[in-house]
Order: structure tokens, then sequence, then C-alpha cells
């Protein structure tokens, strides 16, 4: 097995400096049993090298932006090109037109854009523009989707959909939970309590369209168009959170996902955006439509703003993530390594004995160490996590690189060859038969 020297000692330097040596809690291995984790020095396609020189086969991506391998060639001369014309002007630029145009073509319901640093800003923002608009206060979201970490979704489920949310984390008021209702995916029949006992209250339904932060789930058939209409009527706002989902499955939206044909039946008021759009550079945005946009600062009186936002390297990177992602067969390639790869482990996992649900979306899959499925929260937090942690060191230790958490999804990339997905296949049947 792999040995990582050099990663436990800097570990330990990085404890000294770095608040629990990461500068993000998901980075830490402390759900996977704690210890150093692998520090990576250089990423290239598909592939990782830790500071001991040892390869990996990269399936965390990232947590999604990475999706046509690292050092793309045509997003690192891109990001080349707008280092040396400046970094950052605080001035408007075209290429901002150019990306907002792009987003437009591929997510219909953006008659405008906004771009932003991150994910959390995107959808912090939305939640703004939804109150204003509304001139409502409480959002309702639904358990295990992850919207960022921000104060007002950072809320957990209360004991049911009619009661308001508790914090998740300290330092968030019990008055700003008390603005949350958290209500189970897939369930409309909670959701339709929840708008029945504060609909009047309610500004906006916050979703993940498709669930990327429980594993990967789809939407039941008809959830988000009872999701749509309900709100509708309630005259609250939808906001699909696509951080993750967009251009992930294909290139668009759910909202334009050939899964929900009626596209007008599942259209969002707002959809908050990041990781792929920036090519692996920080970005975010949000959009929606016009009127509601309209509330945002300099046209309307919802206030936001950002030293950072729109700059020239971001989305120079976006563009050309976008234009790799414009080419055909791209997605269907992603998607035959993920069939393979997730039918495989299905098929070894099975024959060890090892209860294992896969949730594949196209070019990416949850696996989940149970014998049910997962269609909510509730169903994914009862996996076995202490299993998915002997599993992923098993792995780790054989060079496969996964997220160090039961929930994260595989992700595939336009840069995985078949020899990437063979060595993973022979990888993964050695970490089952030893355990
Ligand atoms: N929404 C979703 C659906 C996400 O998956 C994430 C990040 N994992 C975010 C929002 C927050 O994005 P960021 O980390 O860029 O702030």
């Amino acid at each position: 097995t792999i040995q990582r020297p050099r990663s436990e000692q800097l570990y330990a330097e990085a404890l000294e400096h770095i608040v629990g040596g990461v500068n993000s809690p998901s980075r830490s291995f402390k759900a996977v049993g704690g210890g150093a984790p692998v520090f990576m020095k250089r990423a290239q396609g598909a592939h990782f090298w830790d500071v001991d020189d040892n390869r990996y086969i990269d399936y965390l991506c990232a947590y999604g932006p990475i999706i046509t391998g690292h050092a793309h060639p045509h997003i690192t001369e891109a990001i080349t090109r707008a280092a040396a014309n400046g970094t950052l002007y605080g001035t408007p630029t075209e290429l901002e037109i150019t990306l907002a145009r792009m987003l437009k073509e591929a997510i219909p319901s953006m008659d405008k854009v906004r771009f932003v640093n991150s994910g959390t800003e995107a959808v912090m923002t939305t939640i703004r523009v939804a109150r204003a608009y509304t001139k409502r206060s409480k959002i309702i979201k639904f358990a295990g989707c992850y919207h960022g970490h921000s104060d007002l979704v950072l809320v957990a489920a209360g004991s049911g959909p009619s009661t308001l949310g508790i914090p998740d984390s300290a330092g968030v008021p019990v008055s700003i939970a008390n603005e949350v209702i958290t209500v189970p995916f897939n369930d409309l029949e909670a959701l339709s309590v929840a708008l029945e006992t504060f609909g009047d209250d309610v500004a906006a339904v916050m979703v993940e369209p498709i669930v990327g932060n429980f594993g990967m789930v789809m939407p039941e058939p008809g959830f988000l168009e009872g999701l749509c209409r309900m709100t509708r009527e309630a005259g609250a706002l939808v906001i699909y959170d696509e951080v993750i989902s967009a251009f992930r499955f294909h290139y668009g939206s759910a909202q334009t996902y050939s899964a929900f044909p009626d596209h007008a039946a599942t259209r969002p008021d707002l959809t908050a955006l990041g990781k792929i759009i920036g090519g692996g550079l920080p970005i975010g945005a949000y959009g929606g439509r016009k009127h509601v946009m309209e509330q945002v600062a300099p046209l309307g009186p919802a206030y936001q703003a950002g030293t950072m936002a729109g700059n020239p390297a971001s989305i120079s990177a976006g563009i050309a993530c976008l234009e790799v992602l414009q080419q055909p067969g791209v997605y269907e390639r992603m998607d035959a390594q993920a069939i393979e790869l997730a039918s495989a482990l299905q098929g070894s996992a099975d024959k060890h004995g090892i209860p294992l649900t896969i949730n594949r979306i196209r070019g990416s899959f949850s696996a989940h160490f149970c014998d049910h499925p997962v269609t909510n929260y509730d169903e994914a937090q009862d996996t076995d996590g202490e299993r998915f942690a002997e599993f992923f060191r098993l792995m780790l230790d054989q060079g496969i690189c996964l997220a160090p958490s039961k929930y994260e999804a595989w992700f595939l990339t336009t840069a995985h060859t078949s020899e990437d997905i063979a060595a993973t296949i022979a990888a993964a049947e050695r970490a089952f038969a030893q355990m």
C-alpha cells in the first residue's frame, strides 16, 4: 500500500496555522476515522500526485467543478491569457457578457444574470431577491440539501413539516432558524402542509432539483412539477440551487433536462449556479425572471455587490470550460464510463455480500452502503458510515481518490480513460473482497 509520510508531516504543520488544518471542513478525514488528509501537489487530467509522489485517479473532482479533468489545455490557455491581461479591473468587461449569454442560452429561465464568487453567495442572494420581490420572509427548504454556509440555509429539520427549523451550526441565531421550514425531499404532502401552515409568509421554496448533497438523488416523477405549482399557488418563488447540477448531466440545467420534458412546468423563478461555470476558478452566479432580477441594485432595492465578482480570470475559465462541454459526445462518453464503473461496483459488492445502493445520474453516481433505496435524507443517513470509511481507505491506499464522506458522489470527467476505469474496478474488487 501507499505510504504518506510527507502528508502526515504537512498535516501536523497545517494544524499549527490553519484551523483544523483544512480550509473547508469537507476536506478533513473526520468522517472517515480521522488522521491526515492527503496533501496533493499536482493534478493533470483525471490524476492527482500527492506530496509523497503517489499517483491517484480522481473521482472527487473538487466536489464537482472539474468536469473536464485537471489542467485542461483549453482552460489553462484561457486563464493564462486572462492573467497576462490583468486579473482584476473593477470595471465591466466584454467577457462577462459572453458568459452571461452562454448561461442564458443553456438555461432559458434566466432572463438576467449576475456573477458572484461562490455558490454560497449565489444562493444567499437569491433568497434576498425573493424576499425583496415577495415582501415575505420565510423560506422552505428540503432536508439534506446543502445550499452553502450562509445563516439561513444552515438550518436543519424540525420535528415535522409544520415546525420551524433549529440551527445546524453554532452562531446561527434561533431568530433566523425561525425563518426556515425544512421538509423531506420528494415529499409533496409535507410541502403542502408547510405551505398551508406558513403560506402567506413564505418568500421562496429552495431546492436542489437533482440532489447532489446526500448522494445523487433524482426527484420522483411529478415532484418538481408539483413543487412549482404549489409554490406558485402560495404566491412564493421557486429557487433552484443548481450549483452542482447545472452542466453536470447535460449542457444545461435541470430545467432543460430530458428527464423533465415539460420544461414550463419545472421552470424556476430564480436559479443559483457555481462550480462548473467557473472552470475550476472561484465563481457563482444567479439569475431568473426579468422582473424578479430587477429587484437587484443598481436597478432595485435589494443590495448585492462584490470586489472580485465577474473577474476576468474566473469568467475566462468558465467560458473555456463550457466550450469544451459543447463539443459533441462529451456527456455520452462520461455516461458510458459511469455505467461501466457503477455496474462493476454493484456486481463486485453483490458478489461479496456487501449491500450497496448506487444512484447513477448520467456521468456521476453515489454509492451508499445499505440495502434500501435512497430517495431522501433519512434514507441517506441510514447508511453504513463505518463501512464507507473502510472502503474509502482501501481505495485510497490503492490510489483511488474519493470524497471522504458517505454522502458524496463519484464524478466522471472528460479526462478519465478506459484504463482509469479498469484500474478502479480492479481496486474496488480487491477492497470489497477484503471487507
Ligand atoms: N449549493 C450546492 C447545491 C452545493 O453543492 C454547494 C457546494 N457544495 C453550494 C451551494 C455552495 O457552493 P460554494 O462551496 O461554492 O460556496
